[in-house]
């Protein structure tokens, strides 16, 4: 991990020298800004790790800075670090209101100042690793563990989010349902484990055909679910229909064994009603497939068999 950088924001520029000097001396890497707008302008550029930050200033005070550093989401977590002399002990208090990690109050020690800034450095670091846990973690929350597929729970957050923009911006939104063939039998003749081999080979399928934009995922079992944007019914037959031969022409090998699936597959076009009408309607279609002899894709009700 790179060295912590710290921001000094002091239109003193002895205060900087100083500053400077001794973070510089313990590894830090420091920047520094000589008046208000410069602070809030660096921290957009390039966020430092802490902030350190004279209130009597020039152009924005560091009251002001802080005000601005707190409003925006991707800022509001540099601790910052007041410096001030004893006449602004009110803007302080303020400051610690409004959202100050720490402060110091001129003139200060060496001593001291490495402290805090310690300090604050270290809470930076926690938060950082916290994030980046929270953000590994919603990403498991939406990944179906056997196929490393959305789930169903991001694919009916997702249909729902391109169900409204598609119908705001007025452009053809498709979903595909798709559904293993006699996969029961797969399972009772291979056994249990090649037939989660075979759903990971055709989630391999899936994730190679599907281009950037559209959502593919496990919909529950042996479902599957795609969602695209921006594609007309005929669209949405080309890339299924490649999806299901595909998945017809390769054989899964499964302890020395070759397994040949296929699939059927149902459409709807929209945008219309909600996502669960889409999803009933490309369920029909796809119920029509398999009566219709499987391994095809049906993008209109076809008569009904028998
Ligand atoms: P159809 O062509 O009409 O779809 O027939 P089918 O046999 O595929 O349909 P059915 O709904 O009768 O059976 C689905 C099977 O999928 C039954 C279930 O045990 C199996 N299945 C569901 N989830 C999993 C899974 O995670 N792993 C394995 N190995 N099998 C699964
Ligand atoms: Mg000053
Ligand atoms: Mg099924
Ligand atoms: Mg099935």
């Amino acid at each position: 991990m790179s060295a912590p950088t710290v921001m000094i924001a002091d239109d003193d520029e002895m205060i900087r020298a100083v500053v400077r000097d001794g973070l510089e001396n313990e590894g830090y890497q420091v920047v520094e800004a000589v008046d208000g707008p410069a602070a809030v302008e660096l921290c957009r550029t390039d966020p430092p790790d802490v902030v350190l930050l004279d209130v009597e200033m020039p152009g924005l005070d560091g009251y002001q800075v802080l005000t601005e550093l707190k409003g925006d989401a991707e800022l509001k977590d540099i601790p910052v670090v007041f410096l001030t002399s004893r006449s602004t002990m009110d803007d302080v208090v303020a400051g610690l209101r409004g959202g100050a990690h720490d402060y110091l109050s001129k003139p200060f020690e060496g001593a001291e100042l490495l402290a805090r800034v310690a300090a604050a450095s270290h809470v930076k670091k926690l938060q950082d690793e916290l994030q980046e846990r929270n953000a590994a973690l919603e990403e498991l929350v939406r990944i179906d563990s056997l196929t490393g597929l959305y789930n169903r729970r991001y694919l009916d957050q997702e249909l729902t989010r391109r169900l409204s923009d598609s119908l705001r911006h007025g452009y053809p939104l498709s979903v595909v349902l798709f559904d293993l063939d006699h996969f029961k039998r797969v399972n009772d003749i291979y056994g249990h484990a090649a037939g989660d081999q075979v759903l990971r080979a055709f989630a391999g399928h899936l994730h190679r055909e599907l281009r950037p934009g559209d959502v593919g995922g496990r919909w529950g079992g042996e479902e599957f679910l795609v969602i695209l944007p921006h594609t007309d019914l005929d669209g949405a037959f080309m890339l299924a229909d490649r999806i299901r031969s595909a998945t017809a022409a390769e054989p899964v090998s499964a302890d020395g064994q070759s397994i040949t699936v296929t699939i059927s597959g149902g459409c709807a076009v929209g945008p219309f009603g909600s996502v669960e009408a889409m999803v009933k309607l490309a369920d029909a279609r796809l119920y029509q497939a398999k009566l219709a002899g499987r391994n095809q894709i049906v993008t209109a009700a076809t008569p009904p068999i028998g």
